[in-house]
């Protein structure tokens, strides 16, 4: 096995990403993944597409992802299920959609009109099933979603044909840097070496990060989905709420899909997680409130995955602060997938070049403090991931 250029841990979208990027270049890639590709979070997420809400600091790259989308097949080969069916969130109460009114007015201040304030009668046009006593929303036409098992498959796919290699089962347990190696052990005792490290290990991205001497806070959340018995349609654009935690939205086969952020449980050592019923059971009620023809849908499935999630939720990019060669994309907090087809060439191009020409001051890993420069790391020993 010839040694690669780069070692990238972590076969979620982000460092597939990533790994893809870097092939392009006619770099060798080496992708370390310590179960299987889409095993995390991108193989159960929802698969929402939006610029629609995010905060400030995220909004030029959620703009350039979205292009990015457009053209997807482009990047990877594969139309990933992208639909551009928009977004909306819908305000229930005249004090919500004055708090829309107020972002609207505060995005057009930044140069930024993809956002759209829209009153009751556009929303209903939008969303023929919604229910009486919405009063506007916010629309974003350019939005929507896409499969996310089948995005990271093919960005996996597209990383390969590139020439990126990818071991699944290979989970890191030790990190080390010596004489301008990255050095990471493998569960197996495999050895794997290289100048330069992508951690893009999601949930897990704290611990590659403490055990590269750099610690950095990382929390995480089981996100938890819904998902209903096919029904005619009655819906294109993906739904948020404005006051309630919501995600919603029906595929094309007619199940629909309902999230939010109301968590389940999760445990970082074993990989597992468990449902919180009643959590569950609220979202449901959400979505009937705001579509009551949902009234007869039968559940269907259920289901969480394990996401790293931030103090400030917004995701940590950029150069290690404290270790030559290392590059960290993790910790989106719950809404990296829209992301992912940028995020990959904003790490690649950090790697290589040590900067990017997208705008990632505020994702910086030394935003949260940090201990002083390190040269060498010792090996430390990684509790297992899931
Ligand atoms: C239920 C749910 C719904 C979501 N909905 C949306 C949405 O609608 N829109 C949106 O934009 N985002 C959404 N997200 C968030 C989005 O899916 C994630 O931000 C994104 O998939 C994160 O990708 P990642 O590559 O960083 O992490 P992951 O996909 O978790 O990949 C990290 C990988 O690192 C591996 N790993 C960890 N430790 C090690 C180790 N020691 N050695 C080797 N490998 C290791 C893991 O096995 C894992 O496969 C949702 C997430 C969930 C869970």
């Amino acid at each position: 096995m010839t040694d690669p250029d780069i070692l990238v841990v972590g076969g979620g979208l982000h460092g597939l990403s990533a790994a893809l990027h870097l092939a392009r270049t006619g770099r060798r890639v080496r992708v370390l993944e310590a179960r299987q590709v889409a095993a995390q979070a991108s193989g159960y997420s929802a698969g929402g597409v939006r610029t629609l809400g995010r905060h400030i600091a995220e909004v030029p790259l959620a703009l350039e992802a979205i292009a990015r989308w457009h053209r997807i097949a482009d990047l990877v080969g594969d139309g990933c299920g992208f639909h551009a069916a928009g977004q909306v969130r819908v305000a229930e109460t005249q004090a919500e959609l004055a708090r829309l009114s107020e972002r609207v007015a505060r995005l057009r201040v930044e140069g930024w009109a993809h956002e759209e304030l829209a009153d009751a009668a556009t929303v209903r046009r939008l969303l023929p099933a919604v229910a009486p006593h919405v009063v506007g929303g916010i629309v974003t036409r350019r939005d929507g979603f896409a499969a996310p098992l089948r995005t990271t498959l093919a960005f996996a796919r597209a990383a390969r044909a590139a020439g990126a290699e990818i071991a699944e089962d290979a989970r890191v347990t030790t990190v080390e840097r010596r004489a301008g190696l990255w050095q990471l052990r493998t569960r197996e005792g495999e050895l794997h070496a290289a100048p330069l490290l992508l951690n893009a290990a999601g949930a897990w991205g704290g611990r590659i990060a403490r055990a590269a001497g750099e610690p950095i806070p990382l929390g995480f959340n089981a996100f938890q989905m819904l998902l209903t018995d096919a029904l005619p349609p009655f819906l294109a654009p993906v739904v948020g709420a404005a006051g309630r935690p919501l995600s919603f939205k029906q595929s094309e086969t007619g199940h629909v899909m309902i999230g939010g952020g109301h968590k389940g449980h999760a445990d970082l050592d074993t990989g597992d997680v468990r449902l919180d019923v009643p959590r569950l059971a609220y979202s449901a009620r959400t979505a009937l409130d705001l579509f009551p023809i949902l009234r007869d849908a039968r559940i269907v499935h259920a289901w969480a995955g394990i996401e790293g999630v931030t103090p400030d939720e917004l995701p940590v990019i950029g150069r290690s602060a404290v270790a030559d060669g290392l590059v960290h994309a993790f910790g989106f907090s719950g809404h990296g997938f829209a992301l992912a087809p940028l995020v990959g060439e904003i790490a690649a191009d950090l790697l290589l070049d040590g900067v990017s020409r997208h705008p990632i001051a505020a994702f910086g890993p030394a935003r949260f403090g940090q201990p002083g420069a390190v040269s060498e790391t010792r090996s430390a020993l990684l509790q297992p991931a899931g």
